[in-house]
Order: structure tokens, then C-alpha cells, then sequence
């Protein structure tokens, strides 16, 4: 497949994997108002309460930061510059991109930028999108 249409479908993925996480936004934060608004005598279950809301407000600050990725690539689709590495401005290759489509570095100069700057939040990036490779190319 020429490398066109392979980035096309890319941007397909990124538009449902943007609508998906609005939706999921969405639901967490409602779910953190409620259990904002229960109001429970019990210091254990405020507790609990407690930790539940510091795990989702750690899910949803991740969430966050892919969303603002992948509306960044979806500008650059735009700008039809996506795809290009913005260290060196060579094209990404297309392995590199189907598993993380939002991906604005090659692997080479995302190395380069960690030794710079120590290995600091490169974890969920590998994670985020490692169903990609399931889509028929
Ligand atoms: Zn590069």
C-alpha cells in the first residue's frame, strides 16, 4: 500500500481514537461529580472515596494529554505535514506511525531528545496504541 493511503487510514484512526476519549472525558468526569456529591458518614468509605478520585483524575489527566496529541496531529494532517519528523524532517516510517500515529519525532531523534532530557514520560506513549497493528493493511 503507498505510504498516501496507509496515512490516511492513520487519520481515521486518530478522528475515532479523539471521539472516543471526548466520550470518555465525558463519562469520568460526571462519575467524579457524583462522587463528589455523595456524602457518606464513614471515614473508610471517605477513604476509599478518596483514592477513587485520585485514580481518575490521574486517567483523565492522561487521557488529556493524548487528546491534545492527537488533535496536534490531526493539524498537521491539515497542514499536510504530517508524518514528518520535526527533528530532522525526514518522513517517520510508517511502522513507527501505525503504532503511534501521533508520533511528531523518528525513533532516532526521540532517542536523541531522551538522552537529552532523561528518560522522563515516553511510557505511555508505546502503550497507547498498541492495538494498531490488529487493522488488515
Ligand atoms: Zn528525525
Amino acid at each position: 500500500m503507498p505510504r498516501n493511503e496507509s496515512i490516511k487510514k492513520l487519520r481515521d484512526q486518530l478522528v475515532r481514537r479523539r471521539d472516543a476519549l471526548h466520550r470518555a472525558l465525558e463519562g469520568d468526569l460526571s462519575l467524579l461529580r457524583e462522587l463528589h456529591q455523595e456524602k457518606t458518614g464513614d471515614i473508610l468509605d471517605a477513604a476509599a472515596d478518596s483514592v477513587q478520585d485520585e485514580l481518575n483524575s490521574q486517567l483523565i489527566e492522561a487521557e488529556s494529554r493524548e487528546l491534545t496529541a492527537i488533535n496536534d496531529a490531526i493539524t498537521r494532517f491539515d497542514q499536510g505535514c504530517y508524518g514528518d519528523c520535526e527533528g530532522c524532517g525526514k518522513p517517520i516510517p510508517l511502522t513507527r506511525l501505525r503504532a503511534i500515529p501521533y508520533a511528531t519525532d523518528c525513533i532516532d531523534c526521540r532517542r536523541k531528545a531522551e538522552n537529552r532530557n532523561g528518560s522522563g514520560s515516553s511510557v505511555l506513549w508505546n502503550r497507547v496504541f498498541d492495538s494498531a497493528e490488529v487493522d488488515p493493511v
